[in-house]
């Protein structure tokens, strides 16, 4: 903590942990949450180059403007961030990353607070839809909104165009309705499998490459006993929805007895299309055999709803990463939610969080 005029303020270090721009994300978010300021030194400290970049900018544009705060040290490359929150007020936004930096990134640190805004938000952000480590909108859609539906949160994503690597321009848009309270999610089971669907999309793309991943993929999860339903989206110049640059990749979700998990990839130039689909299914699979509800990276992007919900969530994950760790630490921190965590980074554990029930 240090002093900034009168207000006692939290800094936190930006090269902690994972290191990477999910430490300012969520910091920022917290702080627009809890009403106060927060300093972020070392920015992407673990990252080469550090500092902000396009997608940071843009993603502390939106935060201050859903809470009528003030950022200072808002400049590509910075790497120390003051961030001043004011009220969260309701109404429609609409960014552009003007790159191809990752939308869903963005929405990952906007949603808490848009779904505490005393009236309902529009966020309509121009980026990259399906990037490299980052969840692909559709991932987000079918898989973190529908967890978070079981909490009570109500938000509805709509992908107008998609966006790939280099030049982005895909355009996406989150509405959500005021929640009071969040309920605690409890993920620690499968029960029964429900509904295991798979989602295949291409754009400037021959449309054998979404057949072969819908194909490979499906054979394999067949083998296994699992009954995938497929939806291709082959989309051509032409039609609104179709990126400036070609791309393509693959969403597999499963819905059981008590929530939601699922994994994607993406295709890559010179990597078979049957590849991408059987990776994919493969690492479903093991979630599935292996009886984890919830995925690597659904993990990290649950925390922050755990430790806002009113009472005790439970989730046990495949796989517990520094970047579920990094969440926690936060979230620990700035919230003041309490965390036990059974299991090693890397290794399979089961996350217990006591929300601090935050209300609007
Ligand atoms: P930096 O550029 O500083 O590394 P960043 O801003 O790109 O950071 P990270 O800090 O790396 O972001 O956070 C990545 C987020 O994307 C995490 O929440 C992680 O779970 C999620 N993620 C990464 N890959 C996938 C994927 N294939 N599917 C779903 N979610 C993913």
């Amino acid at each position: 903590m240090t002093r900034r005029g009168q207000v006692l303020m939290i800094t936190i270090r930006g090269d902690m942990l994972e290191g990477g721009g999910q430490i300012l994300r969520l910091s920022t978010a917290l702080a627009a949450l809890m009403g106060e300021p927060i300093k972020i030194v070392k920015v992407r400290g673990k990252r080469r180059p550090p500092g902000l970049r396009r997608q940071h900018m843009t993603a502390l544009e939106v935060l201050a403007s859903l809470c009528n705060g003030r950022v200072e040290g808002l400049r590509l490359g910075s790497t120390e961030v003051f961030f001043e929150p004011g009220d969260i007020g309701g109404g429609s936004y609409r960014f552009d990353v003007g790159t191809a930096g990752s939308v869903s990134l963005i929405l990952q640190a906007a949603m808490p607070v848009m779904v505490f805004a005393p009236s309902p938000v529009k966020l309509r952000l121009r980026g990259g839809t399906n990037n490299p480590m980052a969840p692909p909108v559709d991932y987000l859609e079918r898989i973190l909104l529908e967890d978070l539906k079981l909490m009570g949160v109500e938000a509805r994503l709509r992908v107008y165009r998609r966006g790939f690597y280099p030049r982005g321009g895909g355009e996406v848009e989150v509405q959500t309705q005021p929640s009071r309270r969040l309920k605690p999610l409890v993920l620690q089971d499968l029960g029964r499998i429900l509904e295991v669907r798979g989602l295949v999309y291409s754009c400037r793309l021959p449309s054998h490459i979404a057949n072969r991943m819908a194909s490979s993929a499906s054979e394999r999860l067949r083998r296994a006993g699992l009954d995938p339903v497929f939806e291709r989206e082959v989309l051509q110049p032409g039609n609104p929805k179709c990126s400036l640059d070609p791309g393509c990749g693959i969403v597999l979700s499963v819905k059981h007895s008590y929530g939601f998990f699922g994994v994607d990839n993406l295709g890559v130039k010179g990597k078979r299309a049957e590849l991408v689909g059987l990776e994919a299914a493969d690492q479903l699979i093991k979630l599935v055999e292996g009886g984890y509800p919830v995925d690597r990276h659904l993990c990290d992007q649950l925390i922050v709803w755990m430790a806002l919900a009113d009472g005790v969530s439970r989730v046990k994950t495949i796989e517990l990463t520094l970047h579920a760790l990094t969440c926690i630490e936060l979230t620990k921190t700035i919230l003041k939610a309490e965390f036990k965590v059974e299991g090693d980074l890397g290794k399979p554990a089961v996350i217990e969080c006591r929300g601090i029930g935050y209300e609007r």
